[in-house]
């Protein structure tokens, strides 16, 4: 498939001298919904706002639909986005606020009424067509706002956090209508968040930023399992991963953790790939939905149990989370168990298949 929004070199360099995007690459492809993530300040509203021509791009080249628009008003690049706080006009109806950008670059009316009739119907926002905003819930207006860029029938639809007003079971029906939506328009969805859930749950690809750098762009199960460095693996997931410090032995078969002596055997696979860390320090990390205590797993990884010191449980109806420490190291376990989990002390285990190594210096995960 054609490559829709092409970006090249990206960067973002404040008039103040701010650097706040770095060399930013990627192809994106007609139909794709691309998640820019990451913690606030990291530059993701600031490409954002790039493609939208709300930004100057200080240089690298941005092309939509074959042609590079970097010097094309915003109104001409044929995007339309949604903004987090929706800028609805106040004194507008519903009927007139999706009506009004067809209606200033005169579109002919029958032409605007269609679209929009069409719009309200994909959004389900017929009853309220003759209402004012202030008349509408949160998640109406929400829609209106999407409803605004529907009617414009764009290349690309830019949002910009457009669910973090909503309170959060409002936010996980809005995730749904979207991805409905997305699905329904075939369009190329450029999204930007700093929540992780939306992120993989909405995401054909995730690009996840930290300082201005894009840190992997990958799609939610490859940026879940295979996280790139430190960065990208903490951030995604929750909770997040843990992780032990400690170095690889001289036979470069075990992983010996720092602070608690205890040694973890590696994979076929893991010692295939650790050579040049032999002796070294590193970093092992697994999800901690990856850290058993039930007696099939513990017999199943019966090299590599450990004695898990719980400070503290949270039950959450499906599943417990389990806070505690290997040696001085906190860790975290989720457990699928209804039973309630009374001892201080109890055995566990890592499913070394689920553990990934990362290098100390570079932060990188080793393959
Ligand atoms: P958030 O989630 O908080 O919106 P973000 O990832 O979208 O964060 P940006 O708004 O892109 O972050 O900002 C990236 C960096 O650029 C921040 O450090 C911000 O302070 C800085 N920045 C944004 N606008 C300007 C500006 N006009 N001049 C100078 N620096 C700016």
């Amino acid at each position: 498939m054609a490559s829709n929004v092409i970006l090249k070199n990206v960067n973002k360099v404040y008039p103040n001298g701010f650097h706040a995007v770095y060399d930013f690459n990627i192809d994106i492809e007609k139909g794709e919904f691309i998640v820019l993530a990451g913690p606030s300040g990291c530059g993701k509203s600031t490409t954002l706002r790039m493609v939208a021509g709300l930004e100057e791009i200080s240089s690298g080249d941005l092309v939509i639909n074959g042609k590079k628009v970097n010097n094309v008003a915003p109104k001409d690049r044929d995007i339309a986005m949604v903004f987090q706080n929706y800028a609805l006009y106040a004194h507008m109806t519903v009927y007139h606020n999706m009506a009004f950008s067809l209606t200033i670059r005169k579109v002919d009316p029958v032409e605007i009424h269609a679209r929009v009739m069409k719009a309200a119907e994909i959004l389900g926002l017929i009853p309220y067509l003759n209402r004012k905003p202030k008349q509408l819930s949160g998640g109406q207006r929400q829609r209106v706002a999407l409803g605004r860029a529907i009617v414009r029938d764009p290349v690309v639809f830019l949002l910009d956090e457009p669910l973090s007003n909503l309170d959060a079971k409002l936010r996980g029906s809005m995730r749904k209508e979207l991805m409905q939506l997305h699905e329904r328009l075939n369009s190329t969805f450029i999204y930007v968040t700093h929540d992780q859930i939306e992120a993989l749950t909405l995401a054909s690809r995730i690009v996840v930023m930290k300082d201005g750098y894009v840190q992997q762009i990958a799609t939610p199960k490859e940026m879940f399992d295979n996280p790139e460095n430190l960065f990208v693996a903490g951030f995604i997931g929750t909770p997040p991963m843990n992780f032990l410090h400690g170095s690889i032995d001289n036979n470069g078969e075990y992983f010996i953790h720092e602070s608690s002596g205890l040694k973890f055997k590696l994979t076929d696979h893991q010692q295939d790939i650790i050579g040049s860390y032999i002796g070294k320090e590193v970093i092992m990390a697994t999800r901690p939905e990856y850290v058993f205590i039930d007696d099939l797993h513990l017999k199943q990884n019966s090299e590599n149990v450990f004695e898990f010191n719980i400070d503290y449980t949270e039950y959450l109806g499906a599943y417990h989370l389990l806070y505690g420490a290997i040696g001085e190291e906190n860790i975290i376990s989720k457990v699928y168990t209804r039973q309630e989990i009374v001892d201080k002390k109890i055995k566990a285990c890592f499913d070394m298949n689920n553990v990934h190594f990362f290098d100390i210096e570079t932060t990188k995960r080793i393959r």
